[in-house]
């Protein structure tokens, strides 16, 4: 189950103690696109996000890193020049692996934000990295993502009886 125990837990990507990550020696951000950055219907970065994360960019190596396919990734990270890996299969680890690969991180060095418990941060978790959750930003998820969430309800159900992750009470 704690597997599934995200590292923090904050509402936003916008609530994130970035200074914190800094300090822990945190380079590299990997960022899910679909309802943690814009909602899956939005193709490229609304403004906000796209400042934040330019913003963002001076301070850490960020990354996209998407189930989703290339076009979809592609066309949202060029406004920013952002690197990313498209089609990454979480909660398999070969997404992170690549990332991994890029500029030979350490793993405590890397970071994973993301909005779902059995992709996101299971994944991360499974690689040992430090795992980020956020709530979704939209109620509509991919058809695939509909099985997970049905999964994800599952497991905070548990993890509400055991004190450890309930939505909406957030933790750094
Ligand atoms: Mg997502």
């Amino acid at each position: 189950m704690n597997k599934f125990i995200p590292k923090m837990y904050v509402k936003s990507i916008y609530d994130i103690d970035y200074k914190k990550l800094k300090k822990s020696g945190i380079k590299c951000i990997m960022f899910d696109l679909d309802n943690t950055l814009a909602l899956i219907d939005e193709a490229e970065p609304p403004k906000k996000v796209l400042q934040f994360l330019k913003k963002l960019q001076r301070e850490f190596d960020i990354y996209i890193i998407s189930n989703n396919y290339k076009k979809r990734i592609e066309k949202f990270c060029q406004p920013f020049d952002c690197d990313f890996v498209f089609f990454s299969l979480k909660p398999s680890t070969l997404g992170l692996r690549r990332v991994k690969r890029k500029k030979n991180y350490q793993k405590s060095e890397m970071c994973i934000v993301g909005d779902q418990l059995v992709t996101d941060i299971l994944a991360g978790n499974r690689f040992k990295v430090y795992t980020v959750l956020v709530d979704p930003l939209g109620e509509k998820d991919l058809k695939i993502t509909s099985l997970n969430r049905y999964l994800e309800n599952k497991i905070l159900k548990k993890t509400a009886r055991q004190g450890t992750l309930e939505r909406g009470k957030y933790y750094e």
